[in-house]
């Protein structure tokens, strides 16, 4: 990532947008939190977006407001950030794993049904590094047992299945805007989108302590309010959004090309789909030895997830441990992310391959 160099290009709108919002007085909940809401509904295709404190807030809302709750099963991937499966504590449910598909390591459909049990709530997909996952034999699963599909979307801001946006493939999805993200804030901040106005209602009184008029509180919620300065500051990056994702569009062409004749495998687009490059993740023999040569040669590289979530010892007491996902954990033996975001060049982007090449003679 360069956030400073994202900074200092907006600049001048950044510093209006958030003194705009100081100067209002108006901190939480307020215009640009409602234009934000608008603006990414529109963004994604969806009737509805609520902006809430965090992407794993977001999560839990999603899951809790389409009614998920103590008793349910949600089926979701281990090869996810811990925050997936958080959520899905927080929202009194439990997880149940099922294995990745080796090509794109989302969620393996043919895996799904099989996890199904008489408590199954909901199936609760990521779209992994921005790929979106195989959500038409997802739909027509969840569809045939009477399930909920919500989609965890913190990687697919701008993602397209099928021509349509994610955040509007299931009955709920939910948007992290971590400054790491696609669109990120300055904050903490989150986002659920959905078109079912019984959902978005439940997802705005989660967010704010059941709140319906002053002194009055209509359920047991959450203080996960979206502040004004992160609603002006996503508002400004959302505007740049599409732009952005065609340019990570054209580096992860480049890449393809520049690192072809490497012992990397590389990712891919499968037809149908519109990828948003949220990273760029390949698969890499000897892994660890090539991320240290890289890391001494001046380029950071990621390795999500070196510990899956159903290995992580948080998880240890609910058991999850217990699962068997063998394509999970062969890609945290060997998924190798390289850089890619807005700021970066073809040359540096051949600099890279050059290392590569280099490290593997
Ligand atoms: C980042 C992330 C979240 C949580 O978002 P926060 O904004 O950090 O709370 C949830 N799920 C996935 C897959 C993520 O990468």
């Amino acid at each position: 990532m360069d956030l400073k160099a994202e900074y200092l290009d907006l600049r001048e709108e950044m510093v209006a947008a958030i003194d705009g919002a100081l100067t209002s007085m108006r901190l939480f909940l307020g215009p640009n939190v409602e234009a934000l809401e608008q603006e990414f509904a529109e963004f994604c295709g969806v009737k509805y977006a609520i902006g809430c404190g965090s992407g794993t807030d977001a999560c839990q809302f999603a899951l809790q407001g389409a009614g998920v709750g103590p008793g349910d099963e949600v089926i979701t991937v281990g090869w996810t950030f811990i925050a997936t499966l958080a959520a899905i504590l927080h929202a009194g449910a439990t997880p149940v794993l099922v294995d990745i598909e080796p090509q794109h390591l989302c969620m393996d459909p043919a895996a799904v049904e099989a996890a199904i049990t008489p408590r199954t709530k909901a199936i609760f997909p990521v779209h992994i590094y921005g790929h979106p996952c195989d959500m038409g034999a997802l739909r027509e699963i969840s569809d045939r047992h009477g399930l909920l599909l919500i989609e965890d979307a913190s990687h697919a801001h701008g993602a397209e299945w099928q021509g349509q946006r994610a955040g509007s493939l299931g009955d709920a999805a939910a948007f992290s805007c971590y400054m790491s993200k696609n669109l990120g804030a300055y904050g903490e901040a989150g986002l659920v989108t959905t078109n079912d106005e019984a959902i978005a209602e439940r997802v705005r009184l989660l967010r704010n302590h059941g709140y319906i008029s002053r002194y009055e509180h209509s359920l047991v919620g959450y203080n996960s309010r979206l502040d004004e300065i992160q609603a002006a500051v996503l508002r400004v990056k959302l505007a740049r959004l599409a732009e952005s994702i065609e340019k990570r569009r054209r580096q992860a062409e480049f890449y393809r090309q520049a690192l072809a004749d490497t012992p990397l495998t590389l990712p891919c687009e499968e037809p149908g789909t519109r990828h948003c490059w949220y990273m760029f993740n390949t698969r890499a023999p000897r892994r660890d030895e090539l991320a240290a040569f890289l890391e001494e040669r001046g380029i950071a590289t990621g390795q999500h997830y070196r510990v899956p979530a159903h290995r992580q010892p948080a998880l240890a007491p609910y058991g999850l441990d217990k699962y068997h996902l063998p394509e999970t954990d062969r890609a945290a033996e060997d998924v190798l992310i390289l850089p890619c975001h807005h700021y970066l060049t073809e040359g540096q982007i051949e600099g890279v391959a050059e290392q590569v090449r280099a490290f593997y003679g």
